[in-house]
């Protein structure tokens, strides 16, 4: 709908009511009176006077349309969100109708983000306490059944504890990813970035990693005969990365598979490349499946120990380094984890 200005407007009351007058004038005009000179005389000072009148309303309006306009723009400068210059083009009351809509939709994301927010967090509470719950319970049940003469049983004593401290590794192992998620998604955690030797890491994982897979008859390798290669980035967080990556290659490897790591060069990177011929993952879940607690088969997951982080760390740290993790995998045939990093 077209706003006239408040000027307009209000000449354009002004004009009507001296009409009205001027007609009620020439009704009501007596006989001995001129009648034209009685309509303009009457209609030039009922409009003069209604101008000045509707004029210094006008003015006590436009203040304090003014004062709501700087009132709502501080708040819309206020909220989280880079706020933009608007382009007032219009009246007083145009420019408060722009600044409210602008406002409401400041407000409109905010509540939309507020509302994610509160969904994820009830999620992650939720995935939380679950993972929590089963060592716990566990232990419990071993503790438990120690104090009720399991002690004295030497059958199960050493056993019972053995299993306990199991649980509590578990525990320990979900509060370490959890504490790390929680710093990486604050922004918390500062890299440190060096330069590093990514062949000599790499290595170096493998070397740690390789009794495990061999109890699998999983083997780990990279390309014999590799010069270093020196990449920068937060070496120990890339650590994490690799370590990830590789566990779960063996965790979710065929027994006597492989796991071939490869360096591509791309010119001022490196793609590192961390290829298993395991179980695979169908098409369906690689969407989400960076997701934190997001598991393709959630039975296997805990079994091999797993919390469901380690991917989502994967991709927070590689994200900090201003990169990207890719995955490509075939369901029954195997997968392929792949990243670059900077050249050092
Ligand atoms: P988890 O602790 O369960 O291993 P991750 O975040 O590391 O959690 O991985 C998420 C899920 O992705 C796993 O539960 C598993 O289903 C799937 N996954 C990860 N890596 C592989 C892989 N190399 N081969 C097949 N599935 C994988």
């Amino acid at each position: 709908m077209k706003t006239y200005s408040p000027r307009i407007l209000l000449m354009m009351v002004a004009l009507i009511f001296a009409i009205l007058v001027s007609v009620l004038i020439f009704i009501y005009t007596p006989s001995d009176i001129n009648q034209l000179t009685a309509i303009i005389v009457g209609f030039v000072i009922s409009f003069v006077t209604s101008l000045l009148m509707l004029f210094f309303v006008n003015i006590f309006f436009i203040r304090k349309i003014n004062d709501l306009l700087v009132t709502v723009k501080q708040y819309r400068e206020q909220s989280d969100k880079p706020s933009t210059t608007l382009l007032y083009n219009g009246n007083e009351i145009d420019n408060l109708n722009l600044e409210i809509v602008a406002w409401a939709e400041d407000r409109k994301e905010e509540i939309e983000r507020l509302k994610k927010l509160e969904v994820y967090r009830k999620e992650f509470l939720g995935n939380v306490s679950h993972e929590l719950k089963t060592p716990i319970f566990n232990i419990q049940g071993y503790v438990l059944t120690l104090l009720d003469g399991g002690l004295e049983d030497p059958s199960i004593n050493r056993n019972y504890l053995i299993r306990a401290e199991k649980s509590v590794d578990r525990m320990i192992t979900i509060i370490e990813d959890l504490e790390a998620i929680s710093q990486l998604e604050t922004g918390e955690l500062q890299l440190e970035i060096e330069r590093f030797d990514l062949a000599a890491l790499m290595k170096d994982v493998i070397d740690a990693q390789e009794m495990k897979a061999t109890e699998k008859g999983i083997m780990l390798t990279m390309p014999e005969e590799i010069k270093p290669l020196y990449v920068v980035g937060d070496r120990f967080r890339i650590r994490q990365v690799i370590v990830n990556l590789i566990v779960n290659s063996v965790k979710y490897g065929k027994e006597y598979g492989e796991t071939k790591i490869r360096f591509y060069d791309a010119g001022e990177t490196v793609l590192i490349e961390i290829a298993d011929n395991g179980i695979g993952i169908a098409k369906k879940h690689l969407p989400r499946l960076f997701e934190r607690f997001y598991r393709v088969d959630k039975g296997r997951s805990r079994e091999q120990g797993g919390t469901g982080l380690g991917l989502a760390i994967v991709k927070h740290i590689i994200e900090a380094h201003n990169q990207t993790i890719e995955v490509m995998s075939t369901e029954g045939v195997g997968t392929v984890f792949s990243f670059m990093l900077k050249k050092g």
